[in-house]
């Protein structure tokens, strides 16, 4: 069932319009990420549903409350929103211990102090940081100070969990821990999230779902596994992760199946069915020998390795297959420049795209 449904939503500022007719839904106890490079509109719709700022159009509903609806005239103020916010900047106060960061939102809602710190204590608990309740944030580490600002985001209890960016100021061996300590903590307690990143890293660890933005509109959406596998579009393809596009001059159905013509003349067979020319194989989804394996019936080309990238555990090689050049991931150290291989492109793996 969907817990935060927004519809056609849409906001200008001044001559731009940064975000138009986002369509998305996220289900109770969902995490969607929002993904996208930098100016795309995520933070904007962000704020849109936090109620921190104002759409030109469109519907936010949460939960069973109309938050915002330009054609009604509806627009319940931020506070009055029951969300729960955490943003790049986290901005916990240096002056103020661990407990009254936490405490602090609280306080601003008139909570009642035995309320107060029960919430408070809860929270801490459950970022593992009881035992800091006293201290100054400057007295913590990075990934402490992450927490607090985690507790802080939902100590009031919100229905929905907004965050924008939360891991970004974190170097990266910290980052990666702590993404997946959020994704533990979000199952665990079943809350409802909003995920705004440019990381796709991020988007695909922590996210069930995510939406790839971009300007201000979706490009992809869905299962991370379904969209790094299927992307429809160049744009989804490049931003997750590397591939190859191919421009087919002809794509045309031969006794049943589809086949598209390269340049050169050559056909490949095509899996699955898409009526653009271009499509995109990932490099690591292409098979690399020195010979023509057993079981490479179709979709086999020779090629000469022009350059390989080293990255440790593996190798990406940029081959020459008659003039079309293919970025293939192999084993590392498996084969030097010069080499002449044999390459085979699943038709399964020739992804439609536009
Ligand atoms: P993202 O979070 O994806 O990086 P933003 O939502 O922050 O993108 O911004 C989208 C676009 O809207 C950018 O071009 C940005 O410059 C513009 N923008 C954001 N906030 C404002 C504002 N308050 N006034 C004018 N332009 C803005
Ligand atoms: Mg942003």
């Amino acid at each position: 069932m969907s817990f935060v449904t927004v519809k056609n939503l849409r906001k200008t500022f001044g001559q731009e319009t940064v975000v138009c007719d986002i369509n998305l839904e996220v289900a109770v106890g969902e995490t969607v990420a929002l993904l996208g490079p930098s100016g795309c509109g995520k933070t904007t719709t962000l704020r849109c549903i936090a109620g921190l700022e104002q759409p030109d159009g469109g519907r936010i509903v949460v939960g069973d409350r109309v938050m915002c609806d330009i054609e009604e005239g509806t627009l319940i103020p931020p506070e009055q929103r029951n969300i729960g916010m955490m943003f790049q900047s986290y901005a916990i106060w240096p002056h103020m211990t661990v407990y009254e960061n936490v405490a602090y939102g609280l306080r601003v809602k008139r909570m009642k102090p035995a309320q107060i710190s029960e919430q408070v204590d809860e929270s801490l608990r459950i970022v593992g940081l009881q035992h800091a309740a006293k201290r100054y944030p400057s007295t913590l580490s990075g990934g402490q100070q992450q927490r607090v600002a985690l507790a802080r985001s939902f100590a009031a209890g919100p229905s929905l969990l907004l965050m924008d960016e939360p891991l970004s100021n974190l170097d990266l061996k910290l980052r990666e821990r702590m993404r997946v300590e959020l994704r533990d903590l979000l199952k665990q307690l079943g809350k409802t999230a909003i995920y705004v990143t440019h990381d796709q890293a991020d988007a695909m660890i922590l996210a069930d779902r995510l939406i790839l933005m971009n300007g201000g509109q979706i490009a992809e959406a869905g299962a991370p596994r379904d969209v790094y596998d299927h992307p429809t579009t160049i744009f989804g393809s490049e931003f997750l992760g590397s591939t190859n596009i191919i421009d087919f001059s002809d794509v045309v159905n031969e006794s049943g199946q589809t086949v598209g013509r390269l340049p050169n003349g050559v056909l490949l067979r095509i899996g699955n069915a898409g009526t653009s020319l271009r499509h995109a194989i990932r490099p690591e989804r292409i098979a690399l020998s020195r010979q023509c394996e057993p079981g490479w019936d179709v979709n086999v080309l020779r090629g000469v390795v022009r350059k390989t990238m080293f990255l440790g555990n593996l190798t990406y090689y940029d081959l020459d297959c008659n003039g079309m050049t293919l970025v293939v991931q192999a084993q590392a150290d498996s084969f030097g420049v010069g080499d002449e291989l044999w390459l085979h492109l699943p038709p399964q793996w020739l992804q439609s795209v536009i």
